[in-house]
């Protein structure tokens, strides 16, 4: 059989999650996403995909927990689902992870504190709405397309390639 490169484990606090059976070099698709249904709003297991589009993802991907300092980030596949891209060198053993925040814009539903144990944990799960400015850059190339567009149409005035082409007030 072919080492997929992962496989689901449980581990203690944080319950499922998946590993790394081999190594990832940073770019490189860790996980294919698929999306396994509709939604016609967002909910605490949607994953955004648009800017206004929600979904169920199916399969493995939908047990990959999440870390406010993730080794795999984001990018829209050609089904318009998510695959997880390698931010960091990932080895064998490893846990993979995202940050929900590089997902979906907004992020209501989880009241309870974070517990990925990384120095650069937010206490809260969060969306990308309120990631801090450092945090987005970090993240750059590694989060879905429709965040930094809603971001983008959200603040022209800082666009100054956006304002250029704008007509002038009358
Ligand atoms: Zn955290």
């Amino acid at each position: 059989m072919m080492d997929s490169g992962y496989q689901l484990h449980v581990t203690g606090a944080r319950g499922e999650g998946v590993f790394a059976t081999r190594s990832f070099h940073i770019g490189e698709t860790v996980m294919v996403g698929v999306i396994d249904r509709e939604l016609d709003r967002n909910h605490s297991h949607a994953s955004q995909v648009g800017a206004q589009r929600f979904v169920l993802h199916g399969g493995l991907v939908t047990k990959v927990n999440h870390s406010c300092d993730p080794n795999c980030g984001i990018r829209l596949n050609a089904g318009g689902a998510h695959d997880y891209v390698a931010r960091k060198l990932i080895v064998a053993g490893q846990e993979i992870t995202f940050d929900y925040a590089m997902r979906n814009y907004r992020v209501d539903h989880f009241a309870a504190h974070c517990l990925c144990g990384s120095p650069h944990c937010r206490d809260r799960i969060t969306g990308w709405k309120d990631l801090p400015a450092h945090r987005k850059a970090d993240y750059h190339g590694f989060v879905a397309p429709y965040l930094t567009d809603i971001d983008n149409q959200r603040a022209p005035a800082i666009r100054p390639s956006a304002t250029a082409t704008w007509p002038s007030p009358r």
